[in-house]
């Protein structure tokens, strides 16, 4: 059984702190293992946990779009090829579980926007507003900081759009990290979720990697997969899918190796995270930091 948390790659500040959490996260999602839970329920249960923890872009605290606005991105998927994701949901607590009842309960894969909401309702999620004191505060004190222009590097078009939206910009530069999880359970069944906020300063109605299937979040027999860093590029390089492909043939690890040497190629910063179908963990970053940790055979591993 191994269960291996990510909270984000970056630059990551208040390091040790969201270190903690990740440690704290990884021993309740294995002892969902331990209790015989399915890899689903332990990778659900650990974004959950993660969503709920304002440290990080996803869920409760997370980054708001270019209007103010959070809007989340979620996805969940077991090695059966059976997924469901949300994109551009507002106004619900956990994405995560939302993204699952798409998957149980519809015939669809991604629910988007409205739609999304509607089925959360429908679902009943109640109405919940994951915007916290301390995201306004660095937004509002960002504000002013765009509007003198120099857009982040992701999103050099974002100067065309900076006052066209609305009168409020987030500007945050303060890194908190998109979550997510991968898992094999006892009868060594894979499953991944994937949950964020999004890249700071996205234009609304933006879907990131986390939510498409193959891109951002991926499971099959070979291995299961959930990234982070820059969607835009993770999604054109279908890194998740590619990853997984390539622990048909060799262990986790070697996978994310070859997949962050794809994406060096073509200047993507991502980090990943991943189990293979043999039981190996792999992880890897080639953004300054990535916040992760695993647990193996009982044995906590955290960086
Ligand atoms: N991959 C996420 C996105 O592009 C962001 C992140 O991982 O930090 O929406």
């Amino acid at each position: 059984m191994i269960l291996i948390i990510h909270g984000g790659a970056g630059k990551i500040t208040n390091f040790k702190k969201r270190q903690k959490i990740i440690a704290k996260v990884c021993k309740i999602g294995y002892e969902v293992l331990k209790n015989n839970g399915s890899a689903l329920d332990a990778v659900e249960r650990a974004v959950v946990e993660l969503e709920n923890n304002p440290n990080f872009n996803a869920g409760t605290g997370a980054t708001l779009s270019l209007e103010g606005k959070v809007e989340l991105d979620a996805a969940i998927m077991s090695d059966d090829l059976q997924s469901g994701a949300v994109a551009c949901i507002k106004e619900v607590k956990n994405p995560i579980l939302v993204a699952r009842k798409v998957m149980e309960e519809t015939d669809h894969i991604i629910l988007s926007g409205e739609g999304a909401v509607r089925f959360a309702r429908f679902m009943g999620f109640p109405k919940y507003n994951p915007l916290t004191q301390e995201r306004k505060k660095v937004f509002e004190q960002r504000i002013e900081k765009l509007k003198a222009g120099n857009p982040p590097k992701a999103f050099p078009n974002l100067k065309k759009f900076v006052g066209k939206y609305s009168k409020d910009f987030n500007l945050s530069d303060e890194k908190l990290g998109t979550v997510g999880a991968c898992a094999i359970d006892r009868k060594g069944k894979l499953a991944s979720a994937t949950s964020t906020g999004g890249m700071f300063m996205h234009l609304p109605g933006r879907v990131g990697d986390t939510p498409i299937i193959g891109a951002g979040t991926y499971a099959q027999t070979s291995g299961a997969i959930s990234c982070t860093g820059h969607g835009e590029c993770i999604i054109k390089l279908c890194l998740a899918k590619v990853t997984c492909d390539a622990m048909k043939s060799m262990k986790a690890q070697e996978a994310v190796n070859l997949a962050l040497k794809l994406s060096d190629q073509h200047n993507c910063k991502c980090g990943l995270i991943g189990v293979d179908g043999k039981g190996n963990v792999g992880f890897g970053f080639n953004t300054p930091q990535m916040l992760w940790g695993y647990i193996k055979s009982d044995a906590l591993t955290v960086g």
